[in-house]
C-alpha cells in the first residue's frame, strides 16, 4: 500500500512524509480512526515511505527492491503482529502471517470481523493478543534489520492485547532502540492500558470525507451512479466497508428486480408483473432511471458472455449465474432490442413518463422479444 492509494487523508499523509524526511520518526505511533477510515492502509504507507530506498516527495518510489517486496507484504524488516484465536498455548502470529497479508492485500481496509470470517469456523471465536505475541514481538525486535535501515513493527489492533501481554508490550515501548518503528493501527483506544497510550504518539485519523468516499466507492463499483454512491457515503458516516455494503445491498435490490421482471416478461405472468411495475414506481425518478442502465449493463455483459468472453463478465454469484442462463437465450437480434428498449425507456422516464404505464408497456415489449 502506497500513500498515493490511500483513500483522502491528504493532509495527514503529508504530515507524516514531511515527518519522516526532516528525519523525525517516533519510537512508537498509534494510528487511531474509526472502521473503515484507513488506519491500518496509512499504516502501511508510512511503513512503505520508511523502507523504500529511493523515496519521493509525495511517497514511495514504488520500484526499489523494498517496494517490491513491500507489494506483496513481504519486505523482512516489516514484522506483522495481528490479533488471533488464542486457543492453545505457545500460538503466535507467524504461521498466520500468508492467510493475514493474502487478506490484507485483497481489502487493507479490512476489520476484525472480516479476518474472523476469514480463519476457519471463526464466527464464533474470540481474536486475542496473548503473552506468546508479545514475547514474538520482542524476539522479531531484537533481530538485526535486514537490509540496514528502518525496522517496523505494525501490530493490528492492539486494543485485542490482553493484560498479561500489554505488560510484556509496555516493557518494550519503555526501551525503545534505534532504528525501530512500532506502527499501531485500531479503533478502541478505551480498551487499551493508559499507561501503553502516554507511551506511543497518536495519529489522529478522521471518518473519510463523504467526497473522498463518493469517488472511491465509484473506483470500487463502476456501475454505481453518483447519486447512489453519494447516498452510501453519506449514510456510511465516513466508514468504507459499511459504503461498500450498502452499495452491494443496492446492486442486489436492482438485481433481484431485475431478475424477477424477465422472468415475469418471459412467461407473460400479468398479475406479477403489475406487482413489480408498483415495486418500480416506489423507487423514485434517479433510482428508476438507473434501473433501466442497470438493465442495459445486463445485457452487455450476457452478450460478452455469449460472444465467448466470460473473462470480461464482471459479475458474481447469482448476478454471474444468471448472465450465464440469460446469454444462453440471448441472440445478437434480442440483445439489439432490449437494449433499444431500455434505452428508449431510460429517455422516457427523462421525460418524467408515468412510471407504471411505462414499466407495463416495456413488459409486454420483452414479451415479445424474448419470445421473438
Ligand atoms: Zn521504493
Amino acid at each position: 500500500m502506497r500513500f498515493t492509494r490511500v483513500i483522502g487523508h491528504s493532509t495527514l499523509k503529508a504530515k507524516l512524509i514531511g515527518n519522516v524526511r526532516e528525519g523525525r520518526v517516533p519510537h512508537a505511533q498509534f494510528f487511531l480512526g474509526p472502521r473503515g477510515s484507513g488506519v491500518l492502509p496509512l499504516a502501511l504507507g508510512y511503513a512503505r515511505y520508511l523502507l523504500c530506498t529511493d523515496r519521493g516527495l509525495a511517497d514511495a518510489c514504488g520500484k526499489c527492491p523494498s517496494c517490491v517486496q513491500l507489494d506483496k507484504l513481504t519486505h523482512p524488516d516489516l514484522h506483522l503482529i495481528f490479533p488471533i484465536f488464542l486457543f492453545e498455548k505457545g500460538k503466535t502470529c507467524d504461521p498466520l502471517v500468508p492467510e493475514w497479508r493474502a487478506l490484507v492485500l485483497k481489502e487493507p481496509y479490512l476489520d476484525d470481523a472480516l479476518w474472523r470470517e476469514e480463519q476457519e469456523g471463526g464466527e464464533n471465536k474470540q481474536l486475542r493478543m496473548g503473552v506468546d505475541i508479545a514475547a514474538e514481538i520482542q524476539r522479531k525486535l531484537s533481530l538485526k534489520a535486514y537490509s540496514g535501515g528502518w525496522k517496523v513493527m505494525l501490530i493490528w489492533l492492539p486494543e485485542f492485547v490482553d493484560t498479561a501481554a500489554a505488560n510484556k508490550l509496555l516493557k518494550i515501548l519503555e526501551e525503545p532502540e534505534p532504528g525501530t518503528a512500532i506502527l499501531m493501527a485500531g479503533h478502541n483506544p478505551e480498551l487499551m492500558l493508559p499507561t501503553i497510550l502516554s507511551r506511543v504518539q497518536l495519529v489522529k485519523v478522521s471518518a473519510l470525507h463523504e467526497e473522498d468516499l463518493v469517488q472511491a466507492l465509484l473506483a470500487r463499483h463502476p456501475d454505481l451512479r453518483p447519486e447512489e454512491a453519494r447516498i452510501c457515503a453519506v449514510r456510511s458516516g465516513g466508514d468504507l466497508l459499511e459504503a461498500m455494503d450498502l452499495a452491494e445491498k443496492n446492486e442486489e435490490e436492482l438485481f433481484v428486480l431485475f431478475r424477477d421482471w424477465m422472468r415475469a416478461s418471459y412467461a407473460l405472468k400479468m398479475p406479477e408483473a403489475v406487482e413489480l411495475a408498483e415495486r418500480f414506481a416506489r423507487m423514485g425518478r434517479e433510482r428508476q432511471k438507473g434501473f433501466m442502465r442497470y438493465g442495459l449493463h445486463l445485457v452487455r455483459m450476457s452478450l460478452l458472455q455469449a460472444a465467448g468472453a466470460p473473462d470480461l463478465v464482471r459479475a458474481e454469484g447469482q448476478e454471474q449465474e444468471f448472465i450465464r442462463r440469460f446469454a444462453a437465450m440471448l441472440s445478437a437480434h434480442r440483445a439489439e432490442g432490449l437494449r433499444r428498449e431500455l434505452e428508449t425507456a431510460h429517455q422516457h422516464l427523462e421525460r418524467n413518463a408515468n412510471p407504471k404505464v411505462l414499466f407495463m408497456d416495456l413488459s409486454y415489449g420483452m414479451y415479445r422479444l424474448l419470445r421473438a
